[in-house]
């Protein structure tokens, strides 16, 4: 009982470029597909199954431009593709590449999760 459509989540902010996701035109075409637009900069890792953002990256993170306001990729296409997205929630790079933007490899922390994970992370990297 999950409905794309539901008005009560558009205070999210990729949540108002849904509906130019899959809009592929028709009469009165003028907006660009959100969808092909980003895909255009996404290329597959067959091994790992990441989705390598090649676009303009700030930091390792894919970065793009919508209305002249800067989202981070792997954020828009979680938000985009998952219902579960949640904006309080920090979008975690499961597999640890920064530049990869598939939702399959995300996961939602709170802040204070995501900085005790990282800490871990940057230990276990170090010993
Ligand atoms: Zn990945
Ligand atoms: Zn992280």
């Amino acid at each position: 009982m999950v409905s794309n459509q539901d008005a009560g989540h558009s205070q999210n902010l990729g949540l108002v470029y849904r509906s130019q996701w899959s809009y592929n035109g028709g009469m009165g075409r003028k907006k660009w597909n959100l969808k092909d637009r980003i895909f255009k900069y996404v290329k597959l890792d067959p091994e790992t199954g990441c989705w390598n953002w090649t676009g303009y990256k700030d930091q390792g993170y894919g970065c793009i431009y919508i209305d002249f306001k800067r989202f981070l990729v792997h954020r828009v296409v979680y938000e985009l593709l998952r219902e579960d997205f949640d904006p309080e929630l920090d979008q975690h790079h499961d597999c640890l590449n920064h530049s990869c933007v598939n939702p399959d490899h995300i996961i939602q922390l709170t802040n204070s999760e995501h900085q005790k994970l990282h800490k871990l992370l940057k230990m276990r990297i170090a010993a």
